[in-house]
């Protein structure tokens, strides 16, 4: 057969035809992620048709020695970037991007600090072994309930949204005594997204203080015995590339950083997280050394007019840790040839799971990529659209990509670079069972969240288990 692939004028823009339908593009897939002789995808050194023999399909695998070596190298660029300046850096994990107790461990073995942004991520954290010194807790409506066992639990920084958040601590402090840092939430009205930010004076979003509000709620903070407000954080969005939204950030920060140290200490600066990934082979991520050297440079500037020390900084990456570490595996189910406009046809590819295990692109079109991962074919790419198998139009895992014309029920199908957000995001729609984690580590995988039953969703069924209603005599 020839391998002669033709573009489709029905493939978005961005998306042209490969010259190898089978090539694993570089900055997608995990590092190690490879084709055996038989043409087998190999993750961690262990063939794809393996992990699926022991674990079943769908499958989400994630390679800790990626995560690893991804949160080390994250930390050591922001520290090296931060120490040219004299400042320290310090990396939070943003848990919500995946937490499962294996994975805070990996972080905090790497010498990473976590982020969590509700009771159950804190519990979660906590009961990992997490230290609560090294703890940040964010979230725009923390309850009265969630604010008291942060506190309790000793965790080194709470991130402030709003003024009734400040009066709810204010109530939580005067009981208890102690005293708790917190930083202040402010929306600098820069929001970024991948290649653009937008920068306003009002963003309308529910997170932070504007810059106008922040003064006074600082002002109010200092006032509360038992608080000592550290700093200032700002996120300004997800999957972003290059530095210039952080740099326009950073500037309106620094601003009002400067006006506040008026009033007292500010040792720390938080800017978040979002740094972008590759999820297709288009997707040019800034590395992060560029980024973190880019961020510092800006802040650096920024004091240096303003004759203020350089503060340390903090920094909250969720995906650029562990997005690329993630693959899912999923076996392919049914195919179906549609024909489209003129005489282009695209291939939908069913496959085990779908919008329950990978949110995103129904949320909010994320793209992703695709391999066909139990063998190679020489069969021309297709245009090709793979699907989940949900009750639902929008059902979508990858909305184009090109694959051999003769993927086939009983084919493997990977899709990378689905370590950030897929698990966190995954639900039972149509009581699809949630699939298991497997980690791969040294040429062995593991179970580190198992997998659920049927079982496991009638188990929560009252009508199932309680006694049958007497009727009324
Ligand atoms: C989501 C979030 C992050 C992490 O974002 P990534 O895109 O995963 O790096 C960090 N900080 C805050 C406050 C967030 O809401």
């Amino acid at each position: 057969m020839s391998a002669v692939s033709h573009s489709s004028a029905s493939a978005p823009p961005w998306l042209s035809a490969p010259d190898d339908a089978n090539a694993l593009a570089p900055l997608v897939w995990p590092q190690n992620a490879e084709r055996d002789a038989d043409g087998v995808l190999q993750l961690g050194g262990i063939p794809v048709t393996t992990l699926r023999e022991s674990f079943g399909t769908p499958l989400w695998i994630i390679d800790e020695d990626e995560v690893r070596a991804r949160a080390r190298r994250v930390l050591d660029a922001f520290r090296a970037a931060a120490g040219r300046y004299g400042a320290q850096a310090r990396v939070y994990y943003a848990g919500k991007a995946f937490l499962s107790a294996e994975i805070v461990r990996w972080v905090t073995d790497e010498g990473l600090a976590v982020d969590v942004c509700t009771g159950g991520e804190l519990t979660l954290a906590l009961a990992a072994g997490a230290d609560p010194a090294r703890l940040g807790f964010h979230g725009n409506n923390k309850s009265v309930a969630e604010l008291e066992a942060a506190v309790a639990a000793g965790v080194g920084s709470i991130v402030i949204d709003s003024l009734v958040e400040i009066e709810r601590l204010a109530a939580i402090m005067q009981r208890r005594g102690g005293s708790q840092s917190v930083l202040l939430r402010v929306n600098s009205g820069v929001h970024a997204e991948t290649h653009d930010f937008l920068a306003t004076a009002h963003e309308d979003q529910k997170f932070g203080f504007t810059l106008a509000d922040a003064t006074t709620a600082a002002a109010r903070v200092r006032d509360v015995p038992g608080l000592t407000l550290v700093g200032l954080h700002c996120h300004i969005g997800s999957q972003i590339f290059g530095t210039a939204g952080f740099r326009e950030s950073a500037g309106r920060l620094i601003e009002l950083h400067a006006a506040l140290l008026e009033g007292g200490d500010l040792p720390v600066l938080n800017l978040g997280g979002g740094f972008g990934i590759a999820y297709t082979s288009v997707d040019q991520p800034t590395e992060i050394e560029d980024l973190a050297e880019g961020i510092a440079d800006a802040v650096a500037h920024e004091c240096e007019v303003r004759g203020i020390p350089i503060p340390n900084l903090a920094f909250e990456p969720g995906r650029s840790i562990v997005g690329r570490a993630g693959v899912t595996l999923y076996e392919v189910g049914t195919t179906k040839q549609v024909m489209l406009e003129g005489d282009a046809t695209r291939t939908y590819v069913s496959v085990d799971g779908g919008m329950s295990d990978n949110a995103r692109p129904s949320l909010y079109g994320a793209q992703y990529s695709a391999r066909i991962a139990s063998r190679v074919s020489s069969a021309p790419a297709a245009l090709s659209r793979v699907v989940g198998k949900h009750c639902e139009s929008g059902d979508i895992v990858v909305d184009a990509e090109y694959l051999p014309a003769d993927v086939a029920p009983g084919d493997l199908l990977a899709v990378p670079a689905t370590g950030a957000y897929c698990f966190s995001l995954a639900n039972n729609y149509n009581f699809v069972p949630r699939p298991p984690v497997v980690a791969l580590r040294g040429g062995q995988a593991r179970v580190i969240v198992r997998g659920e039953t049927v079982d496991d969703l009638l188990a929560r069924d009252a009508g199932l288990h309680a006694p049958p209603m007497e009727g009324n005599e």
